[in-house]
């Protein structure tokens, strides 16, 4: 005979883990994981609601209602100065969003076959939904992956980074030979800004030798031994490289 009662107890106990009782609204995962970027990516500055706006293209109110929310449920505290400080559970919360998401860009990338300057975008829908037990199994499918496409590491990873070679590419100088470290993460969701790193072959991993340097206004053209390309100096500040040798 089958016992029916048994039986669902039995069904209901895999889909536990799929109850992910502690997520907050993908609008809140966003916010944690951009304040944690910001604050990792940029130690010296302090994190305020305006970079927020600017980053989500948010009404100040908007803004600020969020925030308010973040700190009703303790993620976040204001600081002298209007300065947004995670709090530790904000930050466990953060680098377990931000490990989801590095985790679905590899995935993305290295098995799917999507380019890489392609995947911020498509990974940010699919994090959301990622359970505990996939994550595991994916971590394990991707053999403990490091870093993700763009090179930032994965949370719990941080000491390693930045490397202490590592410096940005504005700082580069004539004959340097280059490695790309690190495509900062404040440039993954500029599409246009990724596509031409890609077609310069400004990729990860990639090394370039600087032929010429000159400024002109707020860009900085580089001619290396391959292309030339002109940045804006924001963005040739978020690259990161490192020096493999120099040109005699
Ligand atoms: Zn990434």
């Amino acid at each position: 005979m089958i016992d029916l009662k048994k039986n669902r107890v039995k069904r209901r106990l895999p889909t536990q883990d799929v109850v992910m009782n502690k997520r907050v609204s993908p609008v809140i995962e966003q916010y944690l994981q951009t304040i944690y970027s910001l604050a990792f990516h940029s130690p010296l500055e302090k994190v305020k609601s305006v970079h927020l706006k600017e980053r989500f293209g948010s009404s100040p109110s908007t803004v600020h209602a969020t925030l308010s929310r973040m700190k009703r449920d303790g993620l976040i505290t204001f600081e002298e100065h209007k300065q947004i400080m995670l709090t530790s559970v904000g930050k466990k919360m953060a680098e377990e969003i931000t490990r989801r998401h590095r985790l679905v860009e590899t995935f993305l990338y290295k098995t799917l076959g999507i380019p890489w300057h392609e995947v911020h975008l498509h990974a940010s829908s699919w994090a959301h939904g990622i359970s505990p037990l996939v994550e595991e199994k994916l971590t394990r499918f991707l053999g403990f992956p490091k870093s993700c496409p763009h090179g930032s590491p994965f949370p719990g990873l941080e000491q390693e980074f930045p490397p202490e070679d590592m410096f940005y590419l504005n700082e580069a100088a004539v004959g340097d030979r280059l490695q790309v470290i690190v495509i900062g993460e404040q440039l993954e969701e500029q599409i246009d800004t990724l596509e031409l790193l890609n077609r310069k072959n400004l990729v990860p991993g990639s090394v370039h030798q600087i032929r010429e340097k000159f400024y002109q206004g707020d860009t900085v053209s580089f001619q290396t031994s391959e292309t030339q390309i002109t940045l804006t100096l924001l963005i040739a500040s978020q690259i990161g490289v490192r020096k493999i040798g120099t040109n005699s």
